[in-house]
């Protein structure tokens, strides 16, 4: 357990730098796409150089993104009480347009679920889901169904299945997962796991992977539900964060 805790404060520490870094090279960005865009309009027959400049800023943009939302958990901590099923809800409505241009289905499964309410930070918990929904739309180029599955599986948490009908990804992978800069995509940063893992414990959750090449993968988070111990443990850490 204190391997543990040494590790987890080198990661806060290396994630406060990454943020620091992160914020710092948002300004000066801000104003080379400016300029980019203003020297678009006036060099016209080269509109296509600068579509790339702006595409490329725009890439630079996102990885500092990803990068600040790395400190969060421990910069800004909002906890609360929450219905899970409506962060869920949030969710899918904001990355519905997303879905649809790739051909993807996204729907939601009750089950047996009755309490749904947790004690968590609201945004760090939709992050999590909008990484992993992310990661799901953009494993299934041929479009395709994800299903988001409640159940309630273990006394006091509440268990959200992530199923994509995606590429899958081989076993001998999975350990890599979460890893910074572990993507195996052309324009991925590997990023958006490391974050859903550092937010989930943070929770005093787990977040665990199934995955069958070509045929698709399933995502399993376990959160505490408000009021158990597992979110009252939270609650103390999230307390003492914020003094
Ligand atoms: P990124 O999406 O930028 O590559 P992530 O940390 O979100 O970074 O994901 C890391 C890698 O994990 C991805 O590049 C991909 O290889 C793999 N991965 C994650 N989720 C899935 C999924 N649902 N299906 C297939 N592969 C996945
Ligand atoms: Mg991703």
């Amino acid at each position: 357990a204190e391997e543990a805790l040494v590790n987890s404060e080198k990661l806060s520490v290396a994630g406060q730098m990454a943020a620091g870094i992160a914020h710092e090279i948002r300004n000066p960005l801000a104003s080379l796409k400016g300029f980019s865009q203003l020297l678009k309009k006036k060099f016209d027959k080269h509109h296509d150089y600068f579509d790339i400049m702006l595409a490329e800023l725009d890439r630079i943009n996102e990885i500092v993104q990803e990068f600040m939302a790395l400190a969060k958990p421990q910069a800004n901590q909002l906890f609360g009480h929450y219905d899970l099923i409506r962060i869920l809800q949030a969710v899918m409505t904001l990355l519905e347009t997303q879905a649809i241009m790739k051909n993807v289905e996204l729907c939601i499964k009750l089950n047996d679920t009755a309490d749904t309410s947790i004690y968590c930070d609201e945004n760090q918990i939709k992050q999590v889901f909008i990484n992993l929904l992310k990661n799901a739309i953009e494993a299934m180029p041929g479009g395709g169904c994800i299903e988001i599955e409640l159940r309630a599986l273990r006394e006091g948490e509440v268990t959200v299945l992530i199923k994509d009908q995606g590429i899958g990804i081989p076993i001998e992978l999975i350990d890599k997962l979460g890893g910074p800069f572990y993507t195996t995509k052309s324009s991925g940063t590997g990023l958006g796991l490391m974050i859903c893992n550092r937010i989930v414990q943070a929770h005093h959750g787990e977040m665990s992977f199934a995955s069958e090449s070509g045929l698709g993968t399933t995502v399993t988070v376990v959160l505490p539900l408000a009021g158990s111990r597992a979110a009252e443990k939270a609650k103390v850490t999230a307390g003492s964060a914020q003094a």
